[in-house]
């Protein structure tokens, strides 16, 4: 099966809740959830074992949901149970196509899903089952980029993939400057003191920087993209401790 050779084995992949929204503005499309489910068919294909840990942006935000008044945990907690809704769109998709996959939630909700419990979550993955964790950290004031690195660290990943829309980091917004830099490489440290770049959570920045997890943040929306992420083909950028 594994004529081709992955760079990585054991990865973390996380999904921004928007990557469900389609050519919706708001929720989830289930055509998107089966082209990103696509695309993960061809890695695990592969022999790879994918974790992966969804947002729930496309649904509701803690922060925003502050701003809009309300009580900042209970906006978080309102949050989390979207990353569950998007959770089970997506384990619906891998169902469509006959991926194997399993779901687990940082928030107990046992007729729903598993509860997150890391030595189930390490067998779902040996046994070769796309693993989807939900709820991020199951804690408020943090977003799913410090749940991503936190199982990534705890699933013994040997990188956190951050999908996202633009190919990796510039040295300034290539949206307004022309001649913005792409980097291929930076250190957590310069991700973290930048008020330029913005990779992640500073909180996720520093769990993975302290524990020495390398992060791959590439553009997911090119088709054929995540192939060559596993392959470890040079695309989007790498950070690290430097
Ligand atoms: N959230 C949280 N704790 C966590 C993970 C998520 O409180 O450990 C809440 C937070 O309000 C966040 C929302 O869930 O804004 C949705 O997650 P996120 O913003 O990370 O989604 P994404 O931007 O990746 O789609």
């Amino acid at each position: 099966m594994m004529n081709i050779q992955l760079k990585y084995k054991r990865v973390l992949l996380k999904i921004g809740g928007e990557a469900l929204l389609g050519d919706r503005e708001y929720g989830i499309s289930k055509p998107a959830c089966i082209k990103l489910a696509q695309e993960i068919k061809e890695i695990h294909d592969l022999g790879a074992e994918i974790a992966l840990v969804v947002g729930g942006g496309n649904i509701f935000r803690g922060m925003a949901g502050e701003k809009a008044g309300f009580d900042r945990v209970t906006a978080d907690y309102m949050g989390m149970l979207g990353t569950v809704i998007n959770g089970l769109a997506l384990m619906d998709a891998f169902e469509t196509i006959n991926v194997p996959v399993r779901i687990q939630s940082a928030i107990e909700m046992k007729s729903v899903c598993e509860p997150y419990i890391r030595l189930k979550a390490l067998s779902h993955l040996k046994e070769g089952y796309v693993l989807i964790l939900t709820a991020g950290t199951g804690d408020p004031y943090v977003t799913t980029d410090t749940g991503a690195a936190l199982r990534a660290l705890e699933l013994n990943c040997e990188v956190l993939m951050k999908a996202t829309k633009v190919n990796g980091v510039y040295d300034k917004d290539p949206k307004i400057h022309k001649d913005a830099v792409h980097l291929h490489n930076i250190s957590y440290t310069e991700a973290i003191k930048s008020d330029n770049i913005t990779v992640m959570d500073n909180s996720a920045l520093s769990l993975a920087n302290d524990h020495g997890l390398n992060l791959l943040i590439f553009n997911f929306f090119e088709e054929g993209n995540l192939k060559k992420a596993f392959l470890g083909e040079p695309i989007g950028t790498v950070v690290s401790k430097g």
